[in-house]
């Protein structure tokens, strides 16, 4: 596998531009056919010559396959990370980043507000494993502060986060971080690595869910991380094998072919957002819209400080509580009712009984009357018709 580097290709030592290093980076034209992206290796094992010889260092396809290394060599380039890993979901990377970085007796600060399924694998799994766990809002670098015990290893963060869409200051939180000797993670998965770059920041690993915005169809599920340094991705290779929940060689082609486009893709969504999100900011049947591109929105400056663009996630808060907002949820015609997010197609949820029913009860449960809108990049008058619509 070839060595990895920070910030990807380049072209007579002038670095390469995201759009160019999303196309590129780790795919080289295959040496035996020319085949200009990379084919899926659908394959387990590979022909040793004589015992011990491997053919690029291929044995099993747990342990590395072609299609997946092209995968996990891009998304470091794209994260300017020392080592990517590809794995079958997002909570498969989330775990094996648990198991590596924490043992029984450490503390992981986690935020009050993320993706209901990492606050399970806190609250449900790894917390029987003797992994403790606390919550700030980490909005407030302070807040995450007060959180830090001597045991600390982790500060995990969620920004645009998952669905209030707030915005937590990376580089703020990563002084917090190394001012405690404990590692930040960063979930990237709502910015994508086109809006918003955490390692540059000063992170230490970037988590995705590649099934969102990075594979962008709603056709695969999948996970990443990705590090700043060697050592730790070296660990984390380690347990990736050890542990196998890697991305198959169908799924990390698809995730790559969505990467491709990546660039073009968060621009329309997050021109569409913003046109939706000022739609509803103007409605009489809408109290509040969480969208880190309004000004009005308390993590704007610092989404600005951080961040390309704001993204294509809207929530809003309906006027008439619960019941009005799942009848939202349920009138749309364009926008699909359906979990997850990131793809070009236009979603449609309601938190508070889908995605984020886990929390339900705890200091992560979403306010009732909230709708998540994941904006597709379909033709904007077409969106807004159908929303307004869907208001009444
Ligand atoms: C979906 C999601 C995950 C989990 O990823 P899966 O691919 O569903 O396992 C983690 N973080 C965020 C922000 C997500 O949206």
């Amino acid at each position: 596998m070839s060595d990895q580097h920070h910030g990807g290709p380049s072209t007579e030592g002038r670095p390469h531009a995201f759009e160019t290093i999303a196309i590129h980076a780790g795919q080289e034209p295959d040496p035996l056919t020319g085949a200009v992206v990379p084919p899926i290796y659908q394959v387990s094992t590979y022909k040793q010559d004589g015992v011990g010889g491997l053919r690029g260092g291929y044995e099993y396809s747990r342990s590395a396959n072609p299609t997946r290394t092209a995968l996990e060599e891009n998304l470091a380039a794209l994260e300017g990370g020392r080592r990517g890993l590809a794995f079958a979901s997002g909570l498969a990377a989330e775990d094996c980043l648990l198991r590596t970085v924490c043992r029984p007796g450490d503390h992981v600060v986690i935020p009050n507000d993320a993706y209901g399924g990492t606050f399970r694998l806190f609250s449900k799994v790894a917390e029987q494993w003797g992994v403790q766990w606390s919550v700030a809002d980490s909005s407030d670098p302070a807040s995450v502060r007060e959180q830090i015990r001597p045991n600390t290893k982790v500060i995990w963060v969620e920004t645009p986060s998952n669905p209030l869409l707030g915005i937590t200051d990376i580089a703020a939180v990563a002084d917090v971080a190394r001012e405690a000797g404990a590692r930040l993670v960063v979930d990237n998965t709502f910015a994508s690595p086109y809006l918003q770059q955490p390692l540059a920041l000063g992170a230490d690993v970037v988590v995705h869910s590649t099934t969102k915005y990075m594979g962008g169809h709603s056709d695969v599920v999948g996970g990443a991380l990705i590090t700043a340094d060697t050592a730790l991705g070296d660990e984390l290779a380690f347990h990736q094998n050890a542990m196998g929940a890697v991305a198959g060689p169908f799924d990390s082609w698809l995730v790559l072919r969505g990467i491709k486009t990546l660039g073009v893709r968060m621009d329309r969504h997050s021109e569409n957002a913003t046109r939706i999100a000022e739609m509803l900011s103007a409605h009489p049947k809408v109290e509040q819209v969480l969208y880190p591109g309004l000004p009005g929105h308390a993590g704007h400056d610092v989404a600005v400080k951080q961040m390309r663009a704001f993204g294509g996630m809207v929530s809003f808060r309906v006027a008439g509580g619960e019941e009005a907002a799942v009848e939202v949820c349920n009138r749309t015609e364009l926008f699909t009712l359906g979990e997850s997010l990131g793809g070009v197609e236009s979603l449609i949820e309601h938190p508070g009984r889908m995605t984020h029913a886990s929390a339900a009860g705890s200091a992560l449960e979403v306010p009732a009357d909230l709708v998540r809108l994941s904006v597709g990049i379909e033709a904007v008058d077409d969106l807004l018709a159908d929303l307004a619509r869907a208001l009444g």
